[in-house]
């Protein structure tokens, strides 16, 4: 092949893994006859992850390197890598070699075929446990729903074409979320199924408390019907009076096991109030990110070119 492939691999303290991946990562490639060049990007790791990468650039002049003044997470580590490639198509994955690189030789082969967006598809879940796989699950069954995108067993491990990277870049959004957006932007896709393998190094960087806020991010990146909660509440609760008004009056004045219940109801909508308050501050607040323009990452080093 004489075309040039990016690799894009974000890294948050992966010291471990860094060089071990760049010389997986360009072995699979030199082996299968493709020009590489690998472009990690330090996403604010605080080990030595930056050391890593001067040392594999040194080992090997196509690796460069990005590093960012802080984490600011992989969605956007991604881009910056993507602004960064110089290749004909780019490729992403994981610093962790969980998407195994063995198979890009045959995303690029689809890629050559003529695909535009060639998607990593999960197999299996590696070695999540349960309810980690009960979270994702819903996750996914959620925000398939809600953006209408089918994001099943979906990964970041993608071959992206010229074309597509240059589409997701121009996108203005500040908050990004890769997934979601390769699924948004189309083009001529097509599938390869693969393997997670096991991390052999490092530890895995999702916390449930992270995953949460990155399911929510990713919701409202796409959706605005958590926002017509409220009329649902209204809804019910304007039936819930309307009835037990008339519950009421046929029943009696006496009945202090209304009371009772009308006191839950309206603690119950109070809630429900605050809650969908909650809700449009968080899509107040995506607004006012977006409104100040501030940029989706600092970049504070590189190296290569
Ligand atoms: N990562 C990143 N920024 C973050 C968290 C993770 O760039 O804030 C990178 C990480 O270095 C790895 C990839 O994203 O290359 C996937 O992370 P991880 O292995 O922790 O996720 P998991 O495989 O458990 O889903
Ligand atoms: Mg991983």
């Amino acid at each position: 092949m004489d075309k040039l492939l990016s690799a894009v691999i974000p890294a948050f303290n992966e010291e471990a893994m860094v060089e071990k991946t760049a010389v997986t990562v360009a072995g699979v490639l030199r082996d299968a006859g493709i020009p590489y060049e690998l472009i990690f990007v330090d996403d604010g790791s605080r080990d030595g992850t930056w050391e890593a990468i001067l040392r594999a650039h040194e080992a090997d002049k196509h690796v460069r390197g990005v590093s960012f003044s802080r984490n600011f997470g992989k969605d956007r580590a991604i881009f910056a890598g993507l602004s960064r490639a110089k290749g004909d198509c780019a490729a992403v994955l994981d610093c962790d070699l969980q998407h195994p690189p063995q198979v890009l030789p045959t995303m690029t082969a689809l890629w050559e075929q003529g695909f535009e967006l060639v998607e990593g598809v999960k197999r299996d879940r590696g070695e999540e446990s349960g309810f980690h796989r009960l979270c994702a699950g819903a996750f996914y069954a959620v925000i398939s729903k809600l953006a209408k995108l089918d994001m099943k067993r979906s990964s970041d491990f993608k071959l992206l074409d010229r074309k597509v990277v240059d589409t997701l870049l121009a996108l203005p959004e500040e908050d990004v979320f890769f997934r979601g957006l390769t699924a948004f932007v189309g083009f001529k896709k097509t599938e390869v199924e693969f393997d997670v393998a096991e991390r052999t190094a490092g530890q895995s960087k999702w916390s449930f408390r992270s995953l949460a806020r990155y399911a929510v991010s990713s919701v409202t990146a796409f959706s605005a019907a958590p926002m017509q909660l409220a009329m649902i509440f209204g809804a019910l609760f304007a039936l819930i009076a309307v009835v037990t008004g008339i519950l009421y009056a046929i029943v009696g004045y006496d009945a202090s096991g209304w009371l009772v219940f009308l006191g839950v109801t309206a603690l119950l909508a109070l809630a429900c109030v605050l809650l969908c308050l909650g809700v449009m501050g968080y899509y107040l607040g995506r607004l006012f990110r977006q409104s100040m323009g501030r940029p989706r990452y600092i970049i504070a080093r590189e190296c290569g070119e």
